[in-house]
């Protein structure tokens, strides 16, 4: 009874690994490294492309949404084919790490290209590209002088000018996460209470929608990734949005970064593969694409940013580590909830 049982669930097992395309009996696996993914093909495909022409590996990979994505390597266990997860968000991350799905790694590598504050103190995950979430504001409307750091959008003089995306979306709750690491609970309520109070119209359900309200003057300032200003005016260059980077004076402590990232999942079947699949995207021209093709920032501060990003200027990135987004997540999701911020 029991044996039939536990054939059954490795019968199904098999089956889901055979039709994601992830089992590949011709090649052992030292010859392959297998991805999970909650980044999109478009992005990871011609990496791993290029990764396979360069050393002969191959690597596997399956895109889906980070809880689904994590969902799959915990019922999966120790039969998962997957050796990384790759996803966006410390946030998200520090979920995998805290539900032991990763493992730690040594490497030298990733300790050199990657800044002490976008990984994982305890080398569980690393990222690979940094996004930092500004302010944007209506270049006709706002006079950039009055701008100056997040926790200012709480105050009266942004009374109804303020928009904001919903608060469920990860990258906010890893913003008001940090905000309660910089300032203790009880001040980043104040802040987000503040901000809840200026807002101009409801949340809204993207970084893009909120940006677009801005633009036709619906308020005149909002918070979001930059890259999803640089797809917006790619699409439609004229749009009178620009890019503020907020909290870069000498008090406060620079503006709020978060990171995609991967971790080598705690059953990998080949751990030392994976590491070096991952110290190759922390350097040169991988690095390169892997943040320049979706308009993020590279991790590694010796690769160059591409044009368009460039072209937003420097800006000071807060050095606290990133790992606080997930651990005071919980937090940050209450407190908004109780400040009424939807
Ligand atoms: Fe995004």
């Amino acid at each position: 009874m029991k044996f039939a049982s536990r054939l059954r669930s490795l019968t199904a097992s098999v089956a889901v690994l055979l039709s994601a395309g992830l089992l590949a009996p011709s090649l052992s696996a030292a010859e392959q490294v297998v991805v999970y993914s909650a980044r999109n093909e478009q992005l990871i495909k011609p990496l791993f492309d290029l990764y396979q022409k360069e050393t002969g590996v191959r690597v596997r990979f399956l895109t889906d949404k980070e809880g689904p994505l994590l969902a799959r390597l915990k019922a999966e266990g120790a039969n998962t084919p997957a050796d990384i997860l790759l996803t966006v968000d410390a946030g998200n991350l520090w979920q995998a790490a805290e539900a032991g799905l990763l493992q730690a790694t040594d490497s030298e590598v990733l300790e050199k290209n990657i800044p002490a504050h976008l990984r994982d103190p305890e080398n569980r995950w690393f990222g690979l590209s940094v996004r930092a979430r500004t302010l944007v504001y209506n270049t006709e409307n706002v006079d950039p002088a009055e701008l100056s750091t997040y926790e200012d959008l709480a105050d009266a003089k942004w009374k109804n000018r303020l928009c904001l995306r919903t608060s469920n979306k990860v990258y906010n709750q890893s913003l008001v996460a940090m905000l309660i690491q910089e300032h203790g609970e009880q001040a980043a309520e104040g802040i987000v209470r503040g901000w809840v109070a200026n807002l101009a119209t409801s949340p809204f359900s993207d970084d893009t929608a909120a940006l677009k309200a801005v633009a036709v003057g619906q308020c005149d300032v909002t918070v979001v990734n930059t890259y999803y200003l640089g797809r917006l005016m790619r699409s439609e260059p004229g749009l009178p949005l620009k890019i503020f980077w907020p909290n870069q004076s000498a008090e406060n402590s620079g503006t709020h970064v978060n990171v995609s990232g991967a971790g080598i999942t705690l059953h990998a079947k080949n751990p030392e593969g994976a590491r070096k699949l991952l110290e190759w995207l922390s350097s040169g021209e991988a690095q390169a694409a892997f943040a320049g093709d979706n308009l993020e920032y590279p991790v590694n501060p010796a690769v160059p940013v591409v044009d368009q990003v460039a072209a937003w200027g420097e800006f000071r990135q807060n050095p606290i580590n990133v790992t606080f987004a997930g651990s005071h997540q919980a937090a940050a999701v209450k407190l908004m909830d109780r400040a009424g911020y939807r």
